[in-house]
C-alpha cells in the first residue's frame, strides 16, 4: 500500500501518520522531518532550507523532490510508503508520478485531512514538539504536569509555529497546495476525511477509508 496523507498545517497529519505508520507498517516519509534532520545535521542542503522553514515558506522543488527519490530507494519503503507533507504543489505531484513510474510502484490513495481555520490557529497556537524525540504535544489538552515530554526532553514551539509563519504557511497552502487536491480527485485517487475529532476518532475515520481501499485492510 502506497499512499500520501496530506492537509493543512495543523490538520493533524504528523499524529495521523504515526498512528497510521504503527498500525499499517507502513515507512513514513515527512518531507518535514527529513529537513529538520537535515538543519539538525547542520548539512549543506539543511542551511539552504532553515532560511525557507523559518519564514515559513516552501523549500525550492528540486531539493525536496531530490530527498524524496533517496528516501523511496531505502529498503523499508519497498513494503509501502505513506508520504506526509509531499507533494505540496503540482510540479512535486508530477515530478512524483515520474519517479514512480521509474521504480515500478504506483500510489493507492490519498488521504486529504480537512479542517476549519479557527480549529487550525487553535491546534498550533498549543501545538508543542519534543526536540530530543519529536513527540507532539498540545499545551492546552495532553501536556506533561510537569512540562517535561516522557524521554526527559523539554517540549518546545517550532519557529514556523509562530502566529506569523503560521499565516504565511496557511496563504501558500491555500495558493499552491490545494490546487493537489483537485489533481487527485480528477485521478481517483482522493479519499476526505473530517479531521476535527479527537486523534482516536479521526484515526477511526481513516482506518474505515483505507480498509475500503485495501479491502480486507491489509496490503
Ligand atoms: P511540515 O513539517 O510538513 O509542516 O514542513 C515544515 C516546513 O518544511 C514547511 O513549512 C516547508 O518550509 C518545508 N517543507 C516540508 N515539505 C515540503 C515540500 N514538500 N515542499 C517544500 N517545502 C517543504
Amino acid at each position: 500500500m502506497n499512499m500520501i496523507i496530506m492537509g493543512p498545517p495543523g490538520a493533524g497529519k504528523g499524529t495521523a501518520a504515526e498512528s497510521i505508520r504503527a498500525a499499517y507498517g507502513l515507512a513514513h516519509i515527512s518531507t518535514g522531518d527529513l529537513l529538520r534532520a537535515a538543519v539538525k545535521a547542520g548539512t549543506e542542503l539543511g542551511l539552504k532550507a532553515s532560511v525557507y522553514m523559518d519564514a515559513g515558506k516552501l523549500v525550492p522543488d528540486d531539493v525536496v523532490i531530490g530527498l524524496v527519490e533517496k528516501r523511496l530507494g531505502e529498503a523499508d519503503a519497498a513494503n509501502g510508503f505513506m508520504l506526509d507533507g509531499f507533494p505540496r504543489t503540482i510540479p512535486q505531484a508530477k515530478a512524483l508520478s515520474e519517479m514512480l513510474d521509474r521504480i515500478g510502484r504506483k500510489l493507492d490513495v490519498v488521504i486529504n485531512l480537512k479542517v476549519d481555520d479557527d480549529v487550525i490557529i487553535r491546534r498550533i497556537a498549543g501545538r508543542l514538539i519534543c526536540p530530543s524525540c519529536g513527540t507532539i504535544y498540545n499545551a492546552y489538552m495532553n501536556m506533561p504536569a510537569d512540562g517535561l515530554c516522557k524521554c526527559g526532553g523539554r517540549p518546545a514551539r517550532r519557529k514556523d509555529d509562530e502566529p506569523e509563519a503560521v499565516k504565511t504557511r496557511l496563504v501558500a497552502y491555500k495558493a499552491q497546495s490545494e490546487p493537489l487536491i483537485g489533481w487527485y480527485r480528477e485521478r481517483g485517487l482522493l479519499a476526505e476525511v473530517e479531521s476535527s475529532g479527537t486523534p482516536v476518532e479521526v484515526f477511526a475515520k481513516i482506518s474505515d477509508v483505507l480498509s475500503k481501499h485495501s479491502g480486507a485492510g491489509k496490503w
